[in-house]
């Protein structure tokens, strides 16, 4: 995996950074750090917003990217911004890409998207009004929870989780063609994380 863009010089004091070890609470770790200043590169994932918009007929929006081949849609997503709360960030993803006003209705869940060093957070969204793209986005359509198909990746995740809440079996595809149709048996279907072998529950203090 070659990242388009890498942390070369400190932003602080504009040193060239090393890999260098540092006891931490976990202890003694590397990472890319400053030799002059100490400044680290954590590397966090970026919070990333992903809205399951659904009209008042029931429907969920998907939208084409400008960047997608002709037939892939997906959720509309955007990047939090400093100062917003996840809740606010979605609902003004929501209006600058569609137009739509939205209301916040529940939190769907969180995904890591470990390609971009992302974490995906997802809200299911009522929203109001005419849909009107951002040029960022260049095809849109309404589909009902029994036609919509999920993918195994971080948003897909999300619908799948609101076509179950309508009633529905989600189907799952390919997150682009060729890639493998089907969900993560640690992810799908959701299960209380108490029961999730993966999870130890903590001893009470
Ligand atoms: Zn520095």
């Amino acid at each position: 995996m070659t990242a388009p863009y890498e942390m070369r010089f400190c932003p602080n004091c504009a040193t060239a950074l090393t890999m260098a070890s540092a006891l931490e609470d976990g202890g003694p770790k590397e990472r890319l750090r400053c030799p002059a200043c100490a400044w680290t590169h954590w590397g966090n994932p970026t919070p990333v917003l992903a809205a399951v918009i659904e009209n008042d007929r029931g429907e969920v929006l998907m939208a084409r990217n400008a960047l997608w081949e002709e037939g892939s849609f997906g959720l509309i997503t955007g990047f939090m911004e400093a100062g917003e709360s996840p809740e606010a960030g979605v609902c003004r993803e929501v209006f600058e890409e569609t137009g739509l006003r939205a209301k916040v209705l529940r939190f769907l869940g969180a995904w890591e998207f470990l390609r971009m060093n992302q974490v995906m957070i997802a809200y299911h969204i009522r929203a109001e009004g005419e849909v009107i793209l951002s040029p960022e986005l260049v095809e849109y359509r309404w589909q009902s929870a029994a036609d919509v198909t999920c993918w195994p990746g971080g948003g897909g995740y999300a619908l799948a989780h609101w076509v179950t809440s309508k009633g529905y079996t989600p189907t799952f595809r390919g997150f682009r063609p060729g890639h493998d149709p089907n969900p993560d048996p640690a992810k799908w279907p959701p299960r209380p994380w108490s029961e999730d072998p993966r999870f130890e529950i903590a001893p009470q203090i």
